[in-house]
């Protein structure tokens, strides 16, 4: 057994208390979210001089108006997707492209689409980096059009919010889906999970949130 805190994987001990004090403690429970959690280096999708910060328990600025999510909410957003393991998953808000990464580790097959492609070159050069490739596709352009070539998808996550949820991605959401959005205006927005059942759609609220809104082109 090797030490937890090595040259190779200085953070590792940071990212266990992140997981410990910041998740769990709030009631995360998801074992597949959690373990994820403990070891994606988050610290990498940072700009090198923010890495002592990564792991706080806040949103952090990652540079070109971009921000990464706070650990709690890339969390609790994951475990509401209900990830098995085999699901197609379209990503609405590439940024920083931690969440597509644990999207990558938890589902089948991501679709991001990222309106800056300045953040979206960023991501793609960390993923890549990473080891993501086939399963995982990349596009710069305006993500509320969704990605009709590869619909329906199982489960669709928005990281920036709209003050309705774009038709066309209720439309791209399969049968027995559910997609996930922060929903509303900057003073009000709502985390929502909707299901899909045929026509037919339900929506859970799942608490406040503040996301930057998604933005037209
Ligand atoms: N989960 C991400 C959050 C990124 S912030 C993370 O933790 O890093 C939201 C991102 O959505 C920003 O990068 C912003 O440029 C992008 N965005 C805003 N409007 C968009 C749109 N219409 N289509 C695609 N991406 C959009």
């Amino acid at each position: 057994m090797q030490s937890s805190e090595t040259l190779s994987d200085p953070f590792a001990t940071e990212r266990r208390l992140m997981v410990r004090d910041q998740i769990v403690a709030r009631g995360i429970g998801n074992p597949r979210v959690l373990s994820t959690m403990r070891v994606l280096p988050r610290h990498l999708f940072v700009p090198a001089e923010e890495r002592v910060h990564a792991h706080e328990d806040r949103p952090l600025p990652i540079g070109l108006g971009a921000t990464i999510s706070q650990p709690l909410i890339a969390a609790t957003m994951t475990e509401a997707l209900r990830l098995e393991g085999l699901e197609r998953v379209l990503e609405i808000g590439t940024g920083s492209g931690y969440q597509t990464a644990l999207l990558c580790e938890l589902a089948g097959e991501v679709w991001s689409v990222e309106i800056d492609p300045a953040i979206a070159a960023a991501a793609e050069s960390v993923l890549r980096g990473l080891g993501y490739s086939d399963r995982l596709h990349l596009r710069v352009g305006d993500g509320r059009s969704g990605w009709a070539d590869a619909a329906p998808f199982d489960r669709i996550l928005l990281s920036a919010a709209p003050q309705r949820v774009p038709k066309a991605l209720l439309d791209q959401l399969a049968d027995g889906g559910r997609l996930v959005a922060p929903v509303g205006p900057p003073s009000n927005q709502r985390l929502l999970a909707i299901d899909r059942h045929g026509e037919e759609t339900e929506t859970l609220d799942l608490g406040r949130v503040r996301f930057v809104p998604l933005r037209r082109p």
